[in-house]
């Protein structure tokens, strides 16, 4: 007897009973045919086609990598994030929907005067920078990660989608000087302990974890952000969902005002950020 796949529709119910989501494989078998993953109309269409063997190992070996956990952006090299169609690939942390919630409020609190200064660290795929240049064009945008590897990615998607960001390997704020209109990040912030890191073992570890607590980077970036921001600039960062407290604290402590979270999707505190007084 052959169990092999005959039709499309065969080869995503075999891929179900492995315990994969019924849209990514039908994601994954898009990718398998060289098609866009967002052709799901077409697979519909044309679930009854025959199934050619060698894109269905093809599709059983990304079906097969995903129900082990691979992202499934880094199989399909592909990711949405605020409208863009990012390439991401092993080098990078794959951007989550929560990130956009960072996105969103840095929008809001960018002076509406022409030409802010902005300055995302640790862009990885360049995803939040990339978002808001996007979002405001006469935005002077500067990106840094201090993976060299990170910068590629995110210089290639810089290119590919025709926006004009900056890029600049660096340590934090090591050899930056600003100042800058708007500071946001989304840096890594899981606690170096923390069993949910053993699900993630297919991102880069220095783009997730931070420390015994979590919190080394961004304790970090509060400590010297202030110095790098003009007067009444916004610090915006991202963090863990039990870590808004901790950092609202650490960002009042380091003379930021009107320190306040920001809840993502799924309603929990997922940013927090303050305004920095100018001392003078
Ligand atoms: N939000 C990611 C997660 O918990 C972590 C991203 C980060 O550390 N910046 O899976």
């Amino acid at each position: 007897m052959n169990d092999n796949p005959v039709t499309l529709r065969d080869a995503l119910e075999k891929a179900r009973t492995t315990g994969l989501a019924r849209l990514e494989a039908a994601m994954l078998l898009l990718h398998a045919l060289g098609r866009s993953t967002s052709e799901r109309a077409w697979l519909i269409a044309h679930d009854s086609d025959p199934l050619d063997a060698v894109i269905g190992s093809r599709f059983a070996a990304l079906a097969a990598r995903r129900v082990a956990g691979e992202p499934l952006a880094y199989l399909t090299g592909e990711r949405e994030f605020y409208g863009l169609t990012l390439q991401v690939d092993a080098r990078v942390l794959d951007p989550r929907p929560d990130t956009e919630t960072l996105v969103d409020w840095a929008l809001h609190v960018l002076p509406p005067r022409p030409s802010p200064t902005v300055l995302d660290l640790g862009t990885g795929s360049g995803a939040v920078a990339l978002a808001l240049q996007q979002q405001r064009p006469d935005a002077i945008v500067l990106a840094t990660d201090r993976s060299v590897d990170a910068l590629a990615v995110a210089h290639s998607n810089a290119s590919r989608l025709g926006l004009p960001v900056r890029f600049a390997q660096a340590d934090w704020f090591q050899g930056l000087h600003g100042p800058f209109d708007l500071i946001v990040s989304n840096p890594p912030y899981i606690a170096d302990g923390d069993p949910h890191l053993a699900a993630l073992t297919h991102e880069p570890l220095a783009a997730l974890a931070s420390g015994p607590d979590g919190l080394d980077d961004l304790r970090t970036i509060i400590e010297q952000a202030g110095n790098r921001l003009t007067g009444g600039g916004w610090l915006l960062l991202e963090h863990g969902w039990d870590q808004a407290e901790a950092v609202t604290h650490m960002l009042t402590r380091a003379g930021f005002v009107d320190v306040q979270s920001r809840a993502d999707l799924a309603g929990t505190l997922r940013c927090s950020g303050g305004r920095w007084c100018d001392p003078g």
